[in-house]
């Protein structure tokens, strides 16, 4: 069984020195328990938050412990009367090969799911957080402008997408040409800008030219300085996270900008709502999970995946991640279907 421990807490951006990679026997299932093996692990952003000693939402990783994370796994022993042999879960057994259940919080897809690694993304987490992100806080209405940044990653790929289907003219916000091209060709976005662009805010101003209704927040810093001037009064802000802050060590350079981010919410009557998504939202999943299945079969989400063969490289697609090298959502391959 081969697994990433956390070995140090990083400092700034991770590296290969904070994770241990070792094996060890592969565990065996007791009485009422299940072993799964990890076909799909899902990477995303929220783990770099795990690997701080910080209070937050939920409890940091502990030194020495597996890396957390979520699983499409295969049942390969089962002492559980609710699981069979070969049937498929969504788990969250973490950065390895092997874990051991005891049946509570799996999601079951069946002996033969189509596409098994979509519950990590398009119709898992991401997907329900891009659902509910941006039609319970975003309330977008047709016609209005929404803004939305790592616009063809796991979550801003589909907040786009979904805008369009609500009648919205959508801008994304991506790091690079190609993936500002794939935005507009491939999702439908109306326009996507490269924040790498020095005049990003003189981009974003010109193609916002009926100002913001709904800026779905992915990213934070700089973005969010471009966008803040261009908010229309009574706009909304699904504050969903914060990529360019969490390698973060210090507060960001300037002036301190609090004073003017309060004085647009309040003379604006903007309306800015934080959300973790399985706390918030977890019970709506069926009423997502019933829109998207069918938005996906009539063709009108389009859905990228970025996955990376073998466990052994999971540090550095998550690094990757973080310095958006991945181009839709990140998924390791770590065994055979
Ligand atoms: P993505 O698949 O979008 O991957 C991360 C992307 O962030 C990168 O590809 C990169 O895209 C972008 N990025 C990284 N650094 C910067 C930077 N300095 N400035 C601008 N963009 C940057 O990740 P997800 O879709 O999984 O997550 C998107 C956001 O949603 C994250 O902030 C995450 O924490 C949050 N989230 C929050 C949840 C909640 O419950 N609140 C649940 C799920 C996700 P590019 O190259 O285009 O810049």
């Amino acid at each position: 069984n081969r697994q990433w421990t956390l070995a140090t807490r990083p400092v700034g951006a991770p590296s290969l020195s904070n994770f241990n990679f070792i094996e060890s026997e592969k565990p065996t299932a007791k009485q009422g328990e299940l072993l799964l093996r990890t076909v799909f692990l899902s990477l995303d952003p929220y783990m770099r938050g795990r690997m701080n000693d910080a209070k937050s939402y939920a409890e940091p990783v502990a030194i020495d412990e597996v890396m957390v994370g979520g699983t499409v796994c295969r049942v390969e022993e089962s002492n559980h009367p609710d699981y069979s042999l070969g049937e498929w879960v969504v788990s969250f057994s973490g950065w390895q090969d092997y874990a051991i259940s005891d049946g509570v919080d799996l999601l079951k897809l069946g002996q033969q799911p189509t596409q098994p690694s979509y519950a990590l993304g398009v119709m898992g987490m991401p997907g329900l957080t891009a659902y509910m992100g941006l039609l319970d806080i975003g309330q977008p209405k047709a016609g209005e402008t929404v803004v939305v940044a790592a616009a063809t990653g796991a979550v801003g790929s589909l907040v786009g997408q979904i805008a369009k289907l609500k009648g919205c003219k959508v801008v994304g916000i991506a790091g690079g040409a190609e993936k500002c091209r794939s935005a507009v060709e491939e999702l439908g976005f109306d326009i996507c800008l490269d924040h790498k662009s020095p005049d990003l805010a003189a981009q974003l101003e010109q193609a916002c030219d009926s100002g913001i209704d709904v800026y779905f927040e992915n990213v934070g810093g700089k973005v969010f300085d471009a966008v803040l001037p261009l908010l229309n009064a009574c706009a909304r802000i699904p504050l969903c996270g914060m990529i360019s802050q969490y390698n973060a060590t210090e507060l960001p350079e300037g002036p301190d900008r609090m004073f003017s981010l309060m004085g647009n919410l309040l003379v604006k009557r903007i309306k800015m709502q934080g959300f973790i998504v399985f706390d918030d939202y977890g019970h709506r999943y069926n009423e997502f999970s019933q829109d998207m299945s069918q938005w996906l079969k009539d063709g009108k989400i389009k859905y990228r995946e970025d996955l990376v063969e073998g466990l052994e490289n999971t540090v550095e697609s998550f690094i990757g991640l973080l310095e958006g090298k991945n181009f839709g959502k990140q998924v390791m391959r770590v065994g055979p279907d």
